[in-house]
Formats: structure tokens, sequence, C-alpha cells
């Protein structure tokens, strides 16, 4: 059962994301830069919190490929999106050895 500290967690993950995205564009760049693996198409991070509206009856997503959101197509950006995945019990198919080079201001 979900906890409001859970959550919390999860929804906060959703600002940071959306946020870095409109905000942190050199951040989010360096970290795709180094971000290793795969999507496994799992659907654990379309899920987080409620489904995505935008999950077909067969969990695809509906706008793939054609106008999905940024912090969608840029996920995970780093690797408390990775905890979050396994915070909600599922694999993340990507990884990040190294963190990237941080840069004042990015
Ligand atoms: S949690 Fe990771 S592997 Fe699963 S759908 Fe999202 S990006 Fe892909």
């Amino acid at each position: 059962m979900a906890t409001i500290r859970h959550e919390s967690r999860i929804f906060i993950g959703k600002v940071r994301r959306l946020f870095a995205v409109h905000f942190r564009k050199g951040y989010v760049a360096r970290q795709l830069r180094v971000r290793q693996g795969d999507c496994l198409q799992c659907g654990t991070c379309c899920h987080f919190s409620l489904a995505c509206p935008m999950l077909t009856r067969d969990h695809l997503c509906r706008v793939y490929g054609k106008c999905r959101p940024k912090a969608c197509r840029v996920f995970p950006i780093d690797q408390k999106d990775i905890n979050d995945v396994a915070r909600c019990g599922g694999v993340c198919g990507y990884g990040f050895d190294a963190p990237a080079a941080t840069k004042k201001g990015g």
C-alpha cells in the first residue's frame, strides 16, 4: 500500500523533472550524455502515482513518437528517477555509472 511519504516522493520527482526540462536544460543534456542502457518498456514510469491518461488499455503510449511530453521523453534524467522506479517496484533499463560533470547554474 502506498504511503503518503511514498506518494510525496513520487510527486516531488515529477515536479523536479518538469522543472529540469524547462529550466535546467544544460543539466538534462549532460545527464542524457552519460545515461546508459535502454528502455525496457516496462511502463513503471508511466504509472507513477496515477496511470498516465495517454495510456491505451494495452498500456501503450498513445502519443509515443507524436507529441510525448518532454519530461517523458528524457526519463530518467538521473539516479533519483531510477530510484523512483525502484520505489514503485520496477527496474529501469537505464543507469548512470558516473555522475555528469556538474557546472554551476546548469
Ligand atoms: S521505467 Fe525505465 S525501462 Fe521502464 S518504461 Fe520507464 S524508462 Fe523505460
